[in-house]
C-alpha cells in the first residue's frame, strides 16, 4: 500500500460525527476519496516496488519515471500531487523539484 508523505494511507476512511454540517462536509470528502481510490486502483506503481518512487536523496528516479510513462492514470496522479502539495517521491512521472518548477510556471 502506498502512503502519503505524512504517512497516512490513501483512501483513509473518515469518522462520522453528530453535527450535520460536519457530516455534509465529510460526505463530500467521501466522494473525493472515492474518486481518488478509483484512479489509485489503476496505479501502475501499486504493482511494483514502492521504494523506487521514494528514492533516498541523490538516488535514481529513472526506473520510477519509466514506469510512470506507461501508467494510464499519470495525469490524475500528477494533479493529485500538485493539489495536495506532495513533497516527496515521484508522482505522475515528475520529481518533487520538477513539480515545483511546473507549479512556478503555472503561476
Ligand atoms: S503516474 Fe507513476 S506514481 Fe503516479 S500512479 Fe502512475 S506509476 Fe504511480
Amino acid at each position: 500500500m502506498r502512503l502519503n508523505a505524512d504517512g497516512k494511507e490513501w483512501g483513509q476512511v473518515v469518522d462520522w460525527r453528530e453535527d450535520p454540517e460536519q457530516e455534509l462536509g465529510e460526505l463530500s470528502d467521501l466522494f473525493d476519496v472515492t474518486e481518488e481510490q478509483e484512479w489509485q486502483e489503476r496505479a501502475l506503481c501499486a504493482q511494483t516496488d514502492p521504494e523506487a518512487f521514494f528514492p533516498e536523496k541523490g538516488g535514481s528516479t529513472r526506473e520510477a519515471k519509466r514506469i510512470c510513462q506507461g501508467c494510464e492514470v499519470k495525469d490524475e496522479c500528477l494533479e493529485y500531487a500538485l493539489a495536495h502539495d506532495e513533497r516527496f517521491g515521484i508522482w505522475g512521472g515528475l520529481s518533487e523539484r520538477e513539480r515545483r518548477k511546473l507549479k512556478k510556471r503555472a503561476v
